[in-house]
């Protein structure tokens, strides 16, 4: 077996788990070995029902002796099995979803360990869609780390980690890719050892030395991909420079408002870049709200009207449009052509796309990653920025790159990702940096605050008082449709009680990522115009919408996101002279995730939270929902893993002071894992 095989080479696996494997992104048995564990759980020696300890809200193992037959009740679709034991003078109910076959074996009389969490709703306690272990099969498990993987319908984890054991039984993978002096220097563990450990840990030091080593590995590949992509175009001639008589003077002074002297800066930057003798590589990291669009309009502007075109990518269609829409208002009055071109759009429009952008008759290009599909022919590429940058840009900024003819285009990326300067040097090590660290002039900071779900009934008529003021409403929910098993709100179910709920002549309506490319425009376009006022939405609106007018976020279940996430959602309001409102609204959770939300109510600044957060955390917490969304790896995360960051950094410095391209033959299993990388940064 090898990495690159199939996964039907693995024992067990047929042409239909091949199928539910792809659902997974897995198709090779390295994609499978590289699905790692997403947690693990340590099944520690079983609770007795009765119990003190046992209203514990983290998953825990119940020694439960059933006393009665389980009976199965249907809801909609959903079959549910349930029973009730007597637990510490009242009993507690234990159901599990659409497994109505366990019935049989849930006879009373017999001893079970059941492993889950216990919720409570009213007075009533249940144990919700426990694990059931036999007494011997849970003595062998007890006292070990145990993998948790993501799964799909039809995978368990039984058979995810059968699969992992025997792939690693299998596969011969004693040679390490990474340099011994440089694991030696920096203290990492074998590449071997790390694969055993991240699936099958012996204890919780072996799981933080895997990690650790893995999460140096992503970063080092990454870095050392993007060093070697980079390499030719860091200094590269700038054949595009400012034609003397453009300036953005004029145009900034007719803007309704004074930039901040952040953004004042930034654009200096990115003007002086543009007029020397090389090219522009440039990246703008500023918190979100902080105003970067108006710095990257002004440098398109500039080069638009120096002859060039130019253009902008988004990382969703909403947010392509929103640009679309907003740059042509701007740009209306000065000649300057702006164009749409999204992947969701009709084939005869993107032919009419292409033929303008190939005839220079549009200046700005607009778009998603349809902008470096191999049928755009630009004319005289000048400028390319990227908004909301994400790992993934590298190759991307390289492929549109080589699009241009007449040499290497103005880079310019835009991130709204809290990282401090150090980090960001090391992480995006082929740009420069600018940074807009201050907020325009005149904002009423954001109200925040975390409630139960007790406070609806306020948190409705806050709304209702918003948006008779002539303001708008986002509320988020984690789920499109009802789910089984899973207890989180969900758009479709949310936005019909909602109507019910609030006053009749307030505009309820609904966005998610299912929906098609023109509903979802037709939403954000109603939403931007005021025929929508409450908005019901997943996290598809998280990045760069901007709607001032908007002035209430509530976020359901908020325990289930990311604080980066949170953050990001937040910034959806107070965009505009208004105050606004953010409630994080909290479905269940423990204390701790009540302490990490209370950083967000505590602060509006992205660094800050970054940096509590991280306090909060320590480095005993391994896994926990990831930080950052925007530079999504694998296994590692850049504030977690900071210190693997640095080093990474500094390890392929070394390396490459010593072999510029990786040919020395010692380097050549290295060499391999780096063009692979490289071409994954797509
Ligand atoms: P982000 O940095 O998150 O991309 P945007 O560029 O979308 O932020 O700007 C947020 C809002 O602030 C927009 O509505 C924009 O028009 C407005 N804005 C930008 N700069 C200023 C400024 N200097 N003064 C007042 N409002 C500004
Ligand atoms: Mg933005």
């Amino acid at each position: 077996m090898q990495l690159g095989d199939p996964v039907d080479r693995i024992k067990g696996v047929g042409p239909r788990m091949q199928e539910k494997l792809a659902r997974l992104g897995i198709d090779t048995v390295g994609g499978l070995l590289m699905h790692f564990p997403r947690d693990y759980r340590s099944y520690g020696r079983p609770l007795a029902a009765s119990d003190k300890s046992m209203d514990d809200d983290s998953p825990c193992a119940y020694l439960i002796r059933l006393t009665r037959p389980a009976s199965i009740i249907s809801r909609g679709r959903m079959q549910i099995v349930t029973t009730s034991v007597p637990a510490g003078g009242s009993n507690l109910q234990i159901i599990w979803y659409n497994m109505p076959y366990l019935k049989k074996r849930l006879t009373p009389g017999r001893n079970l360990i059941l492993y889950g969490k216990i919720i409570h709703k009213g007075s009533r306690r249940i144990l919700e869609h426990p694990d059931i272990f036999e007494e011997n099969a849970y003595a062998q498990i007890s006292d070990s780390l145990q993998p948790v993987y993501s799964l799909t319908q039809g995978i368990t984890q039984n058979f995810m980690k059968k699969a992992a054991a025997s792939i690693l039984a299998d596969l011969d993978l004693s040679s390490d890719h990474i340099p011994e002096d440089i694991r030696k220097r920096y203290q990492l563990a074998e590449y071997n050892f790390a694969l055993r450990q991240i699936h099958f840990p012996e204890n919780a030091a072996a799981l933080a030395q895997a990690r650790s080593r893995l999460a140096f590995d992503e970063f080092f590949l990454f870095i050392l991909s993007v060093r070697l992509l980079s390499r030719d175009t860091a200094k590269a001639a700038n054949h595009f420079k400012l034609r003397e008589d453009v300036n953005a003077d004029s145009f900034i002074a007719s803007l309704p408002y004074k930039l901040t002297s952040a953004q004042m800066r930034a654009f200096r930057e990115t003007d002086a870049d543009m007029r020397s003798d090389h090219v522009m590589n440039r990246l703008i990291q500023g918190d979100v709200g902080s105003g970067k669009t108006i710095v990257a309009a002004l440098a398109l502007m500039e080069a638009a009207l120096s002859g060039y075109q130019c253009c902008l990518m988004a990382p969703t269609d909403v947010l392509a449009r929103q640009h679309f829409e907003k740059f042509s208002s701007i740009f209306s009055q000065m000649d300057i052509r702006v164009l749409l071109l999204t992947g969701a759009m009709k084939a005869s429009e993107k032919r009419e796309a292409y033929k303008k952008i190939q005839s220079h008759e549009a200046d700005i290009i607009i778009g998603t990653h349809a902008l470096f599909q191999e049928k755009v022919v630009y004319d005289r590429l000048g400028l390319i920025v990227t908004d909301e940058q994400h790992r993934f840009g590298v190759r991307q900024r390289q492929l549109l790159s080589a699009k241009s003819s007449g040499g290497q285009p103005h880079v310019l990326v835009m991130s709204a990702t809290p990282i401090p300067r150090t980090l960001a040097i090391v992480l995006y090590s082929d740009l420069d940096i600018s940074i807009i660290d201050e907020k325009p002039q005149g904002r009423i900071p954001i109200k925040n605050c975390l409630v139960d779900t007790s406070y609806r009934q306020a948190a409705y008529r806050l709304m209702e008082k918003e948006v008779k003021a002539g303001h708008q409403v986002y509320i988020i929910c984690p789920l499109i449709s009802e789910s089984d098993g899973i207890e989180a709100e969900n758009v479709e179910d949310y936005s019909s009680m909602l109507r019910k709920k609030l006053d009749g002549r307030i505009r309820v309506g609904l966005l998610h990522g299912r929906m098609k490319a023109d509903e979802k425009d037709r939403v954000m376009k109603d939403f931007s115009e005021k025929k929508i006022d409450v908005l019901v939405s997943t996290t598809v609106i998280e990045v760069g919408v901007d709607v001032p007018s908007a002035t209430v976020m509530m976020i359901e279940n908020c325990e289930r996101f990311g604080l980066a996430q949170l953050h990001q959602l937040r910034g959806r309001v107070g965009r505009g002279s208004c105050q606004s409102y953010c409630i994080f609204m909290y479905g269940h959770g423990g204390k701790n995730v009540s302490r990490r939300l209370q950083i967000m109510v505590g602060t509006n600044d992205g660094f800050e939270i970054a940096a509590q957060d991280m306090k909060l955390r320590g480095p005993g917490d391994l896994f926990g929902v990831k930080q950052s969304g925007e530079l999504a790896f694998h296994i590692a995360d850049i504030f977690r893993d900071s210190a693997e960051l640095m080093n990474a950094g500094q390890a392929a410095s070394e390396l490459l002071a010593n072999d510029p391209d990786l040919s020395l033959p010692e380097h050549a299993l290295l060499r391999d894992r780096v063009k692979e990388e490289g071409s994954l940064i797509l």
